[in-house]
């Protein structure tokens, strides 16, 4: 994987307007590995002007044709998979194996599903006199994260492609280079010329100018609800479309009729996985006050397969580290018990937080109301069905969820949760279901063809 010290705009690697650069870091030995330039409000404008200039060609691109450039990428993807995996690992830390199966593996199906998406969905429909055509909503800001560096892009990037879109990207500061190799996969697979650009940059400077771009015509968000807010307010004001893709806070609910230690240790390793660094980790554990013991002890025992450095990678940056480390020492000083884990750094080097379990935690403690972004789980005790109900729906967040016990049971539970998507008996992640929140969680939804409906805007014509 090498750097480049340019942006992908209109087609070509373009030098930045400005000199400034950002340092990527391997947070697994906080080694410098790269830089890539800072962009700037110009770097942005130019990037937009691209995808303009190459919109109405695209548009007009007949949607099987579109989907058979989205094939020809997923396939540039595929050859590209061993590279992608060590460079997720170079920059965010990922322990090969999950680089590999997730960072890398993951992209390739939805980048195949869009594929197919694109050549079957109905793009026009009719209802009485009328034939509705669904038209794509014009250029895309996208502004991603770096939790999972190409699944965020390929999320946003490939349903916006399938509607006719042309995009512009602004990849998260700390994962820039695995968006770089997906400009080059892009290129490959021989895309028009600005149907996709990138630019590398700071949110608040080129995150900020791509969201306020006046020939911006939706903006795609995925990160941090405070960042969310301040998206969404400026979309509002300038009556764009927006999708916002935020927080969680996900409540693993196990009802009494559950295999309680297959949801106890499934559970816990939803919620390590990515080194818990992901938005919709089930970071409460819901536990009937008969079972609540036992249920604590069978994740202290679990939690010590999850070694640091081998199974856990590390926080992103050092930022990170210490805002979940203060977490927890928040969790001890509001009264909730260790009981495995704790705030001291498990390695020498590396942001690594030793995985954490925290019992005897209550409803309104900041470890059960805010996202820690980290491999830290609370285990709340829970009376009946009522209070878990209360509890499970009793943050701001409602973005995902899981509910264990008798089938019919945990179904009629999960009706009554507020969240977007909830997993039934340890159901598996499904790429065509639409992923998105309730409340705070967001605007919107991602993947499959929900995602795709997104980028669309419908046209009336009457007869
Ligand atoms: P963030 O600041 O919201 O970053 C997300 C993206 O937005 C990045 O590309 C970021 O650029 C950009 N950005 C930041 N400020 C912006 C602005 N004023 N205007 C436009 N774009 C802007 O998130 P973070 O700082 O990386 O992580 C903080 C917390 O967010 C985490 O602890 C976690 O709670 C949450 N988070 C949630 C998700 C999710 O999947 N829902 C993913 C990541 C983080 P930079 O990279 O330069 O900051
Ligand atoms: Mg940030």
């Amino acid at each position: 994987m090498k750097a480049h010290d340019a942006m992908y705009i209109g087609g070509q690697w373009r030098p930045a307007v400005g000199q400034d650069t950002i340092a990527v870091v391997n947070p697994a030995n906080e080694q410098v590995i790269g830089h890539v330039p800072a962009g700037t409000a110009e770097d942005v404008d130019a990037a937009v002007r691209a995808a303009r200039d190459a919109f109405a060609g695209w548009a007009a691109t007949p949607p099987a044709e579109r989907g058979a450039k989205i094939a020809a990428l997923r396939d540039a993807l595929v050859a590209r998979k061993d590279e992608i995996a060590a460079t997720v690992t170079a920059e965010l830390g990922a322990p090969p194996q999950l680089a590999a199966a997730v960072h890398a593996g993951l992209p390739i199906v939805i980048a195949g599903s869009y594929a197919e998406l694109a050549a079957t969905y109905s793009f026009e429909e009719k209802t009485g006199n009328s034939t509705v055509l669904m038209e794509p909503v014009g250029v895309v800001g996208a502004i991603t994260p770096w939790n999972y560096p190409l699944h965020q892009v390929v999320a946003k990037v490939a349903p916006a492609l399938a509607a006719g879109c042309t995009v512009v990207l602004k990849p998260a500061e700390d994962t820039p280079l695995t968006a770089q190799l997906f400009a080059e996969a892009v290129h490959e697979a021989g895309l028009p010329a600005g149907v996709f650009n990138l630019v590398t940059g700071l949110g608040p400077v080129a995150g900020q100018a791509l969201a306020e771009h006046d020939d911006v015509d939706l903006v795609s968000f995925t990160g941090s609800t405070a960042v969310g807010k301040q998206i969404g307010a400026l979309a509002g004001s300038a009556v764009k479309r927006v999708a916002l893709e935020l927080g969680g806070k996900s409540a693993n609910v196990i009802l009494p009729s559950a295999d309680l230690a297959t949801a106890v240790e499934t559970g816990l390793a939803n919620a390590l996985s990515n080194a818990g660094q992901r938005c919709s980790a089930l970071t409460r554990v819901l536990v009937h006050k008969d079972q609540y013991d036992e249920a604590v002890a069978v994740a202290a025992k679990a939690i010590a397969a999850y070694t640091p450095g081998d199974r856990i990678g590390p926080m992103v940056n050092s930022k990170q580290l210490e805002r979940v480390r203060g977490y927890i020492e928040k969790g001890v000083e509001e009264g909730a018990r260790i009981v495995a884990g704790g705030p001291e750094a498990p390695l020498d080097t590396g942001y690594y937080v030793s995985p954490t379990v925290f019992a005897d935690v209550t409803p309104q403690m900041t470890i059960a109301q805010e996202e820690i972004f980290g491999p830290v789980i609370a285990f709340l005790k829970y009376e009946d069905e009522e209070d878990a109900l209360a509890i499970a729906n009793g943050t701001v967040y409602g973005l995902a969820g899981a509910v264990w016990g008798e089938p019919e049971q945990a179904v009629a539970f999960a009706r009554r949760m507020e969240a977007g998507q909830v997993d039934i008996n340890g159901g598996r992640f499904n790429p065509l279901a639409p992923f998105g929140g309730y409340k705070q969680s967001g605007i919107g939804r991602e993947l499959g063809a929900h995602g795709l409906a997104e980028y669309l805007q419908t046209k009336s014509l009457q007869f």
